[in-house]
Order: C-alpha cells, then structure tokens, then sequence
C-alpha cells in the first residue's frame, strides 16, 4: 500500500461515557454506539454481574480475593441489563467496585473490548481517567442530585411499582459518596472531558452536543 492510499474500514475509536447513576449517560451512550455503529459497553453491568454472582453463590461480598476470581470469570457476552438492573444489586456492585483486584480484573476485560473495530463507546465511573485515558472524545454525564432521583422515581413509578422520592435520594447520595470517595479509581471527570450537564437538558440536546465534539474527533482521527 502506498502511503496516500487510506485504509476502506474506520480505525477504532473509543468514546469515554462517565458520570454518577441516573445522569443519563446510558440512554446517551447506547445513542451514539446506534448513531456511530459503535460497540458499547456499559462497564456498570460488569460491576453488577460480579455482585450477582456472589450473592446467588451466597458468598460475601467483602472477600476481595473471592470476588476477585468471580470477576476474571466474567463473560462480557452474557451481559443482561434486565437480570441486573436490579436496585440492590447495584447496591451490592458499588460495595465490590471499591476493591482493587476486582477493578483490575474488570477493568481488563474492559480494555480487551475497547479494541473491537470501527469503534466503542463505554460508560461508567473511570473510562475517560483509567479504562481508555487516551480516548479521543471524554463526555462527563452529570446532573443535580435531585434531577437523577426523579428520574429513578419516576422510572419505578412507570412499571407500575411503588417508590418513595425521599428514600430514593438518600441512595443517591449515598451511590455517589461511594463512588467519588474511594481511594482506588474515583468517580471524577478526566482533566480533558467535555461536561454535559442533563439535569435541564433534553436527552436529544444531549445528543446534539455530544455529536459535535465526536464529529470533530473523527475528523481529525
Ligand atoms: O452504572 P451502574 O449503576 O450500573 O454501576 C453500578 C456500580 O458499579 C456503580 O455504583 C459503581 O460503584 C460501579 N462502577 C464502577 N466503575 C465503572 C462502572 C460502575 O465503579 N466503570
């Protein structure tokens, strides 16, 4: 090949989703990865698929070393947002993210799918800081406290279930104190992601943002 011909296919290119739960950044990241023909991994599942299968093998959730194993078992393909979209178990996957030979175990796995073609978008707390700190778009989901647990609470109230507001914020704050205050992989934006805040933004204009600082990447890429 000589050097003016350019490659027919895409070369891979990652988008870094991060930002706390209910912000937005799945609804956004499964857009894009349609939108781009992108793979997209939501790196939460992972957390929680470790979590689930501790708890159904009635194994603690505090031995670092049993989690650890359960971690590097993990299969990426049999992901089920359904199975585990559960409450507690996300409850359950903040308790076993904050150990580092689980993080580093899933964070692998992660990086392993972060190299399929033309390109990936993954979302969770340490994309753009840890998982792909060279990804060539970093978006920062965030929104008020406030706004994610309305949201949540309308979602429950959607399925036709029962939910309290109050409580619900609580958990929200108290997913959020985890997720920023551990030592190891903290939720924060990368020094270089873009900052999307949804809590008055439409989910479409959201969108339209984020689709400006990817056009300009692939542009350059
Ligand atoms: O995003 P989701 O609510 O599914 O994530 C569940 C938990 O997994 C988070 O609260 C967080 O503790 C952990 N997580 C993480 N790093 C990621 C994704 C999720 O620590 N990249």
């Amino acid at each position: 090949m000589t050097d003016d011909v350019k490659p027919s296919f895409t070369p891979r290119f990652t988008i870094a989703i991060d930002g706390p739960a209910a912000a937005g950044k799945g609804t956004l990241s499964r857009q894009i990865a349609h939108v781009y023909g992108f793979h997209h991994l939501d790196t939460g599942l992972t957390y929680r698929a470790t979590a689930k299968a501790l708890l159904d093998a009635g194994l603690p959730l505090n031995d670092e070393s049993v989690a650890e194993k359960v971690a590097q078992t993990l299969d990426l393909a049999g992901l089920d947002r359904d199975v585990l979209s559960r409450h507690e178990i996300g409850e359950a996957a903040s308790k076993v993210a904050v150990m580092p030979a689980v993080r580093r175990a899933l964070v692998e796995a992660q990086r392993r799918f972060a190299l399929k073609t033309p390109g990936t978008v993954l979302d969770g707390r340490d994309i753009g800081t840890v998982v792909c700190p060279d990804a060539p778009v970093k978006l920062y989901v965030t929104a008020s406290s406030e706004v994610r647990a309305r949201r949540r609470y309308d979602e429950i109230v959607a399925r036709g279930e029962a939910a309290d507001y109050l409580s619900i914020l609580e958990d929200v704050k108290r997913r959020d104190e985890r997720d920023m205050g551990r030592a190891d992989s903290p939720l924060k934006p990368a020094a270089d992601a873009h900052l999307l805040d949804t809590s008055e933004m439409s989910i479409e204009a959201a969108f339209q943002a984020a689709k400006t600082y990817i056009d300009a990447a692939l542009r350059t890429h």
